[in-house]
């Protein structure tokens, strides 16, 4: 079992498979990057795997795909086959932006994936091309739908911004609803890569949205999840993440490791160990020790919400969010 510093439990790995993206999200990456990690310092599938066998041997139960945008890596499937394979008990899921969701939900569902988390941060395609630089609203929903055809659990996250989308709050949490889907709105994390005038919604004041239609009770935490959750009176239950509040990091499990090997243990912070050397070298006792490391050095907590220092230097589209 992989414990931290801080008496965490550490049964979460997030694994970005690229830092590419097809949008040009406002909130994550809207230039494109001066420069791409060079292809040829990714690691292979077979090498991410590697490390993954090491994670899950440790004691993690629990790993999700993400990026940049996952569905950009080619024979993402067999990626996720290989997982499924070594361990089917894993809880396997994926975070996508869903632009090319249709077409590939069957297989995705077919290689061992068992829930997506999707963006929908708006329905307007006015909107959505004002937020992710293109026109992608229709390939979104539609590929959300096929994901909801083919039986995937499907969990929408959207982040709202004020000016932008924050009047949507509510349609947004309908469109969800009447499909089964539950939703979570994240607050905006304020960092270094994103446009310089996005002005993010707090909790507080999403609910004060909400609470204008609905009526709904605090249930608190649920585990390890990030989420603060609500219900309503007809039993529709959504969540808020708030990294701004002193409590956010309190049941912190996760660590990410990007697509060129870096192993990261906190969202905010710089700080990472490389586990590529060790892996291309079939170090399998050396990948550990790094692994260990990382989680002896989970920080205790984010600084969002700290007077002095609430901007990251880190990419979400380089942590995978
Ligand atoms: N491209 C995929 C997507 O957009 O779902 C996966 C990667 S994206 C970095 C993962 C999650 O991070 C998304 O839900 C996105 O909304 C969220 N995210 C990105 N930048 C963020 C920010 N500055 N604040 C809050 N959430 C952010
Ligand atoms: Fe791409 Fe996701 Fe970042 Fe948007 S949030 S730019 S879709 S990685």
């Amino acid at each position: 079992m992989l414990i931290d510093s801080y008496d965490r439990v550490v049964d979460y790995l997030r694994v970005s498979v690229t830092e590419r993206c097809n949008f040009r999200c406002q909130y994550c990456m809207p230039e494109k990057p001066f420069s791409w990690v060079p292809k040829e310092n990714l690691l292979t599938f077979e090498e991410l795997f590697e490390f993954i066998k090491v994670a899950i041997d440790e004691g993690v139960k629990k790993i999700r795909i993400t990026g940049g945008e996952p569905l950009l890596r080619e024979d993402l499937d067999k990626f996720i086959k290989m997982i499924y394979e070594y361990e089917p008990s894993i809880d396997l899921a994926m975070t996508t932006n869903a632009f090319l969701l249709k077409g590939a939900a069957q297989r995705l569902k077919d290689a061992g994936l068992k829930r997506i988390n999707v963006s929908i941060d708006t329905l307007k395609p006015e909107v959505a091309q004002a937020i992710a630089g293109k026109d992608v609203l229709k390939n979104v929903l539609d590929g959300v739908q096929e994901a909801l055809q083919v039986g995937l659990k499907v969990k929408v996250n959207m982040v709202p911004m004020k000016n932008i989308n924050a009047d949507e709050i509510i349609d947004v949490l309908e469109y969800s609803k009447e499909r089964g889907m539950s939703i979570r709105f994240i607050e905006y994390m304020e960092n270094r890569f994103a446009k310089a005038d996005v002005l993010g919604v707090k909790s507080q004041e999403i609910l004060a949205i909400l609470r204008q239609k609905y009526a709904f009770e605090d249930e608190g935490f649920d585990g390890a999840s990030p989420s603060h959750y609500y219900r309503m009176k007809d039993g529709y239950r959504f969540g808020i993440i708030e990294p701004h509040e002193d409590d956010f990091c309190k049941k912190c499990n996760r660590i990410r490791l990007t697509a060129e090997g870096n192993l990261i243990p906190c969202l905010y912070f710089d700080e990472a160990m490389s586990i590529a050397e060790s892996i291309k070298a079939g170090d399998i006792k050396g990948a550990a020790a790094v692994l260990k490391e990382v989680v002896r050095t989970k920080p205790e907590k984010n600084r969002w919400g700290t007077e002095d220092d609430e901007v990251s230097n880190r990419a979400f589209y380089e942590t995978g969010g």
